[in-house]
């Protein structure tokens, strides 16, 4: 692999995309990354967790006051999650499209949540909303080292390099 897609602009974006409990317990992470890899995206980090209180109280830092939250909480520490982040142009903007709405009543069909689940309390996946956001969130999920800076070997098939 000789030629790098460091000199385009906006292809290092990343966005953290996390299959949640009842993803993982519904056998559907496969289905999920599988979409992500298709489209082009890249992977550069991937991990099985269980999220801490600790954790999903700076993930949802701007939610601790709404009246789902308890519940939010507790649904998101009831089993294992899938962090992985994902790398490409646009990364962030596109993935929110891929996921779907937050309430899987108004997502449509060909997202995950519209192909996948019906109820704003069991939505089987989170995606950072901005570029921001992303940043922060990827360093709350993730240290460095397990982050991978690597090339794709066919990208001139993604981008014009
Ligand atoms: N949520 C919920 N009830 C609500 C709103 C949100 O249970 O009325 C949960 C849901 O799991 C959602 C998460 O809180 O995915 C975070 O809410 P946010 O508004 O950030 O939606 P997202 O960014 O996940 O689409
Ligand atoms: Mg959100």
């Amino acid at each position: 692999c000789y030629s790098t897609t460091s000199g385009i602009p906006g292809v290092r974006e990343r966005t953290l995309i996390a299959v949640k409990p009842d993803g993982v317990q519904r056998r559907l992470v496969g289905q999920i990354m599988q979409r992500f890899e298709q489209r082009g995206f890249k992977l550069v980090g991937l991990k099985m967790l269980k999220a801490s209180d600790e954790l999903l109280s700076q993930h949802y830092h701007d939610l601790n006051k709404k009246p789902f939250y308890p519940n939010l909480l507790r649904y998101m520490t009831s089993g294992p999650v899938v962090a992985m982040v994902w790398e490409g142009h646009n990364v962030v903007r596109t993935s929110r499209m891929m996921v779907g709405d937050t309430n899987p009543a108004e997502a449509h069909p060909g997202t995950v949540r519209g192909d996948f689940s019906i109820h704003i309390s069991r939505n089987v996946v989170h995606a950072s909303d901005s570029v921001e956001g992303a940043q922060r969130e990827i360093q709350l999920w993730f240290n460095r080292k397990e982050l991978m800076d690597w090339d794709c070997c066919d990208h001139s098939n993604t981008y014009q390099v």
